[in-house]
């Protein structure tokens, strides 16, 4: 089965298009993507083959201006406010070099949805990616759920619970203590093929709620609050089977 960022991932990550921690992960998917490896390939070899064989011509002199004549006078577009690629496109277009950087701005548009977040799910995120970058997905590592649950309540005010779920596909691989958004709470780490999910649970009183979807920076996120613990589940599973999951890991501890 193809992989669906391959058409796109590659090219971003060969024109240096990703700032760290996108970078890392770009990369990490890369080692583990045979498709988008293949794609990347590709892209480097057209790059070097384009450096090396184009014949170069230098302009003669006074194109440069005469194109700037020839364009027609452009007032700013009023863009609302946002920040990031919206400024950067919003530049593109002023500055009148419309072609080149509206096309990349429209793919990043596509790969990135924006929109911030709220706090506690860019918190989540932004652990995510920490743990996946430290290689420090556990404090305690077990698939035996008897260990994981004991060892996170003899350190937290907040008894998340924890499934293994193996037989469901999704195993669990351990336990760690974390901070999302300045709440010291747990994470409860499971693995569902290559893909790894964090669930953050830290103490939040107030009422139940459903859950929320979302998606941003590349990852999937679903939030839920249950007798007093706000829960996010983050992953770059699909939507879909991450929703499955949180409904799934959301259940009694047994
Ligand atoms: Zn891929």
């Amino acid at each position: 089965m193809a992989c669906d960022r391959s058409a796109t991932l590659p090219a971003l990550l060969a024109d240096g298009a990703f700032r760290q921690p996108r970078r890392f992960l770009a990369e990490r998917h890369v080692g583990r993507c045979p498709d988008c490896a293949m794609a990347l390939d590709e892209r480097h070899a057209a790059k070097t083959m384009l450096r090396t064989k184009l014949p170069f011509h230098r302009a003669p002199p006074g194109l440069a201006a005469r194109i700037g004549a020839a364009l027609p006078r452009e007032t700013p577009p009023v863009v609302a406010r946002r920040r990031g690629l919206s400024q950067t496109f919003a530049g593109g277009l002023a500055s009148g070099t419309i072609g080149a950087l509206a096309g990349v701005a429209a793919t990043l548009l596509a790969v990135l949805p924006l929109g911030a977040p709220d706090a506690a799910v860019q918190g989540a995120i932004d652990s995510h990616i920490r743990s996946l970058m430290a290689d420090h997905l556990t404090d305690v590592a077990t698939s035996d759920q008897h260990t994981v649950k004991p060892w996170l309540s003899a350190r937290l005010d907040v008894s998340p619970p924890v499934r293994d779920m193996a037989d469901l596909g999704f195993p669990l691989v351990g336990g760690r203590l974390d901070y999302v958004a300045g709440h010291k709470g747990a994470a409860v780490v499971y693995r569902h093929a290559k893909h790894v999910i964090n669930v953050f649970a830290w103490a939040a009183p107030g009422s139940d709620t459903g859950f929320a979807e979302r998606a941003h920076q590349g990852f999937n996120v679903v939030s839920w609050r249950r007798g007093g613990i706000a829960y996010c589940a983050v992953s770059d599973l699909e939507p879909d089977q991450l929703a499955a999951f949180a409904r799934l890991a959301s259940g009694p501890a047994s």
